[in-house]
């Protein structure tokens, strides 16, 4: 018993490069759909934004945060989702191959493990997966400003699709039409666009579609007067300061 542990072949373990991470920075992991332009299309997303598949993302988010208690917060749209860790964290010794795979092999089960669930009669064809990174930022300004890059990012993609495919689909406009039609013109042209063609306000669209899903850990009160903690969704602006100050506990001060 355990013969192997001292054998000589044991050498090969010191191969393995050490990767922690740097002590005292924000540990943001980016998980990102692979071909999910192509999944999309496969699975008969509605577009621009199929609100199944985005709780089906949001589900599979929160199962990672249910796993590590040290994500202070969850930034999901799209076929994407980051997660921070909290700055002290010593989940793994830090080390980042480990935290990498982990998070997004979770995710990616969790993912395929609540299809059913949510995509109700659809099935799922063929397995999908998600790249993964880790990005480290030293100043709480740095991790502000990857949030608000990340929302900035959802808005005008969202606010394109959605001229885009109203266009596409309410128009008969044919992709290359609708993309032509769209060439050079700016959020208030697309906005003004939406509004007379097609009589929709996009500041009435539903938030989850404009600003993304925050995850975020609250004590709230529950029935019998217990604090629990729960993971909360919002779709709220982060760019802004008064996001950080509804939720002071998230940078501490
Ligand atoms: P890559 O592998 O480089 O990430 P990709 O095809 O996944 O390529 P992304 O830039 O990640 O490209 O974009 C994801 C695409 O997936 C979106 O452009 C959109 O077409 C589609 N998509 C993702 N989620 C949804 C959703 N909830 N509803 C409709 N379409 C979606
Ligand atoms: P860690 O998360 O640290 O890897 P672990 O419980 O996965 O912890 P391992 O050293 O990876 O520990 O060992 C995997 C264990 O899983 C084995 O010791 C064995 O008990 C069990 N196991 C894995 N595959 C099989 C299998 N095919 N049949 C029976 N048991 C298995
Ligand atoms: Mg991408
Ligand atoms: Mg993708
Ligand atoms: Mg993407
Ligand atoms: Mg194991």
């Amino acid at each position: 018993p355990g013969g192997m542990a001292c054998s000589r072949f044991e050498y090969v373990k010191s191969f393995e490069q050490g990767d922690d991470v740097l002590q005292n920075v924000w540990i943001v992991i980016r998980l990102d759909g692979k071909g999910f332009h192509k999944f999309s299309k496969v699975h008969d997303f509605d577009k621009p934004n199929d609100a199944n598949a985005l709780n089906l993302m949001n589900i599979a988010a929160v199962a990672v945060m249910e796993e590590f208690r040290d994500i202070i917060l969850a930034y999901g749209q799209s076929d994407e989702y980051s997660f921070v860790f909290r700055k002290e964290t010593n989940v793994f010794n830090r080390r980042a191959s480990k935290l990498l795979s982990y998070v997004t092999s979770l995710f990616t089960s969790s993912y395929v493990y609540n299809w059913m669930h949510c995509m109700s009669k659809k099935t799922l064809l063929y397995p999908p997966c998600f790249d993964g990174r880790i990005v480290l930022y030293p100043s709480d300004q740095n991790l502000r400003d990857y949030l608000s890059w990340r929302q900035a990012d959802v808005h005008i993609n969202n606010l394109y699709n959605t001229a885009f495919w109203n266009l596409v689909l309410k128009s008969g406009l044919t992709n290359q039409e609708a993309e032509t039609e769209l060439r050079g013109t700016f959020s208030a042209d697309k906005n003004e666009l939406l509004f007379t063609k097609f009589g929709i306000n996009y500041n009435n669209l539903p938030a989850m579609f404009r600003k993304g899903t925050i995850l975020l850990r609250k004590r709230v009160k529950i029935e019998n007067s217990l604090n629990r903690q729960l993971i909360v969704d919002l779709h709220n602006d982060m760019i802004r300061d008064k996001f950080w100050k509804d939720h002071t506990e998230l940078l501490g001060k």
